[in-house]
C-alpha cells in the first residue's frame, strides 16, 4: 500500500493525488479515497477516482471508502463523465483570463494553488471564506447588496432575505455572526454552554477501512481518564481484524469498568463517528440487546458529542469545527499534536505498515506511534473541554 501517492501524466496533462494505492495480487495497483460523503453517487467523486484510473491505465475499479463505513466501486462507467469533465478543464486552460473562482474550504485547503489563490479571496473578503456559507450562495448575497464578509457583519440578519444554500433565520444570524468573529478574530457565545456533570473520560476510535472484512476494524479504542496526565492514557488494542470481536468485547467490558467505577459516567468524544461505530458493531455481532450496548445507546447514554455544544452555542474565527482546527488554533484551545503530521488516515497507515511488519522492533515501534496519536486525540477533547468550562462557563 502506497499512503498519499501521486500521479503525474505528462503527455495527457493530468495529476491526481489518492489517498491509497492498493497493490494486488495481478501486481496492478488500485486507487483508494477516503470520502465523508455517504454515497458515491457525486460527480465529484466520480470525476476524482475517475482520473485517478485514468493516470493508472488498467481495468481496476478505483476504491472510495464512505462516511458511513460503506465501501464502493467506481468503474469505467464513469469515463464518459470523467472525459467530459477533462475535456472542459482543457478548455479553460486554453483561455488566457484566469476564471471567476469561489472559496471552498473542503476544495481549495488542499489544492495546490491555494497559496496563489488565497490571498485573493482575502482582499476580495470573499463572502464564501466564512463557515457556513457555500459559493453558490454568493451572487444572490452580492444581488441582496452583500458583496463582501464587512458588508454581511455589519447587516441586520432580518434585513436579509433567503438565498440558495442559506437560508432560515437561524442560518443567516450566524453568517452574520460567523463574519462578526472573522473580522474580530474572537469567540462569540449565543448561548450558555451545557456539559453534563459527572466523571468525564475523554474517548477516540481509530479504525481501519482496509480490510477483508465486511465493514472498518477498530484497532484501537482510546480513553484519556481521570486525572488526564499522560499516564491516564488507557485502551484497548487488536493485532488485526481476526480479533476484531475479541477487541469489541474487551471494549465492552472496559466500558463496564469504568461503569462500575464511575456510575456517572460521560463518555466524551468529538463528532458522531464514536456512536455510529458502536451502532454498527453491535448490529455486526448481532448484539443490539447486550446490556452494555443498551448503557451506550439507550436514552441514558454516558456518550457525550462535545461538537454538538460547541456549534451550537459558539461562532469561532475558523473555516471549519473540526477537533483539529480548532484545539490547534492559537487564540481558541492552543492544543498542538506532539507529531504534526499525524491524523486519521495517517494512523491508518501506521496500522497497515504494523500488519505487514515481521520484526517485533519495528511492530512496537509503529503501536507506539499510533497510541502516541491517539492519546493526543483524546487529550486535545479534554483540552476543548477545559477551554470551554474556563472560558464559556465561568
Ligand atoms: S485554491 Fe484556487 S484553483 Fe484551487 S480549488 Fe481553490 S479556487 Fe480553485
Amino acid at each position: 500500500m502506497i499512503y498519499q501517492a501521486q500521479l503525474i501524466d505528462e503527455a495527457e496533462g493530468l495529476i491526481g493525488f489518492p489517498d491509497f494505492l492498493l497493490l494486488n495480487e495481478n501486481g496492478e495497483y488500485q486507487a483508494a479515497d477516503a470520502k465523508l460523503s455517504l454515497s458515491e453517487n457525486k460527480k465529484e467523486i466520480k470525476v476524482q477516482l475517475g482520473v485517478y484510473r485514468k493516470l493508472l491505465a488498467n481495468q481496476m475499479p478505483a476504491i472510495v471508502f464512505l462516511g458511513g463505513g460503506q465501501q464502493a466501486l467506481i468503474g469505467e462507467e464513469t469515463d464518459e463523465v470523467t472525459n467530459k469533465y477533462i475535456g472542459e478543464m482543457r478548455s479553460l486552460l486554453s483561455t488566457t483570463e484566469q476564471p471567476t473562482a469561489r472559496y471552498s474550504h473542503s476544495k481549495c485547503s488542499t489544492c495546490p494553488y491555494y497559496q496563489h489563490c488565497k490571498p485573493g479571496f482575502r482582499t476580495a473578503e470573499e463572502l464564501s471564506l466564512l463557515y457556513g456559507i457555500d459559493g453558490r450562495s454568493v451572487p444572490a448575497l452580492q444581488q441582496a447588496g452583500i458583496e463582501t464578509i464587512t458588508d454581511l457583519a455589519a447587516s441586520d440578519p432580518a434585513g436579509i432575505p433567503d438565498v440558495p444554500y442559506l437560508k432560515g433565520e437561524e442560518k443567516i444570524e450566524r453568517a452574520v455572526l460567523q463574519a462578526q468573529s472573522y473580522l474580530s478574530g474572537e469567540a462569540i457565545q449565543r448561548s450558555p454552554v451545557v456539559l453534563p456533570d459527572g466523571h468525564w473520560i475523554h474517548f477516540d476510535i481509530e479504525d481501519n477501512p482496509l480490510t477483508e472484512n465486511s465493514g472498518k476494524h477498530v484497532y484501537l479504542w482510546g480513553f484519556l481518564v481521570p486525572d488526564y496526565g499522560s499516564a491516564n492514557f488507557e485502551y484497548v488494542w487488536t493485532d488485526c481484524d481476526e480479533d476484531d470481536k475479541a477487541g469489541w468485547i474487551e471494549f465492552l467490558n472496559q466500558i463496564e469498568r469504568y461503569r462500575q467505577r464511575y456510575p456517572d459516567l460521560i463518555l466524551a468524544h468529538y463528532s458522531a463517528h464514536e456512536a455510529s461505530t458502536i451502532r454498527s458493531y453491535s448490529s455486526r455481532y448481532n448484539m443490539e440487546d447486550h446490556a452494555t450496548v443498551k448503557y451506550l445507546l439507550g436514552e441514558e447514554s454516558p456518550l457525550f458529542d462535545l461538537h454538538k455544544p460547541l456549534l451550537q452555542s459558539l461562532v469561532l474565527p475558523v473555516q471549519s469545527y473540526g477537533l483539529k482546527e480548532i484545539c490547534k488554533h492559537p487564540d481558541l484551545v492552543n492544543f498542538q499534536w506532539e507529531d504534526d503530521d499525524s491524523g486519521s488516515q495517517w494512523s491508518v497507515v501506521q496500522f497497515n505498515r504494523f500488519l505487514l511488519a515481521t520484526d517485533s522492533q519495528v511492530r512496537t515501534d509503529l503501536k507506539a506511534e499510533i497510541l502516541g496519536y491517539n492519546r493526543d486525540d483524546v487529550t486535545a477533547t479534554r483540552r476543548l473541554e477545559e477551554w470551554l468550562r474556563e472560558q464559556f462557563m465561568v
